[in-house]
């Protein structure tokens, strides 16, 4: 490139840095930027005042569903249990009076569990469900330690509102 041409694109390039300079010009353009945005629909949520929707396939907390009857689906057969990779669930069973099983304990540590959905793939009567629960944190592992009782409690408050 001769010297001529070098100073002439020199030339150029001190001018555009002279009017961005003093007219401040990245400012204004940033400025009309976040004008536009103004006008564009959110896509950020105010949470937890503001919720996103929850597929029905959601893999939440987890549940034990009862019969319209009231009788329990378990059938205490242990294979959520076997099945859990993380070993979350702990299972005790004892024979029922019409030759059936019944669990005498069901617990889930979700401390423990990676929500793979095994257990209530594994389930033959659809009794162990995840919900689309999500919002239990807690500061004690205690409290993420959930006992039959409190599965049942789950099943009965989102039946009819699962996709199994
Ligand atoms: S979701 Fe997976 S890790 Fe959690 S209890 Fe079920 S099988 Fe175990
Ligand atoms: S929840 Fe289902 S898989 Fe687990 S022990 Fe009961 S019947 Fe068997």
């Amino acid at each position: 490139m001769s010297s001529k041409a070098i100073l002439k694109t020199n030339k150029k390039t001190f001018l555009r840095y002279l009017i961005f300079y003093f007219f401040m010009a990245d400012i204004v353009i940033g400025l009309f930027k976040t004008f536009t945005y103004m006008f564009k629909t959110k896509v950020t949520l105010n949470y937890p005042y503001e919720k996103g929707a929850v597929s029905k396939k959601f893999r939440g907390q987890h549940a034990l569903r009862l019969y319209p009857s009231g009788e329990e689906r378990c059938i205490a057969c242990k294979l959520c249990e076997a099945i859990c990779p993380a070993q979350a669930i702990t299972i005790n069973a004892e024979p029922r009076g019409d030759g059936g099983r019944r669990t005498t304990r069901y617990d889930i540590d979700m401390t423990k569990c990676i929500y793979c959905g095994l257990c209530q793939e594994a389930c033959p009567v659809d009794a162990i469900v995840e919900t689309p629960l999500f919002e239990y944190a807690t500061e004690t592992h205690e409290a993420l330690y959930f006992s039959k009782s409190k599965l049942l409690e789950n099943g009965k408050r989102f039946e009819g509102t699962m996709f199994y």
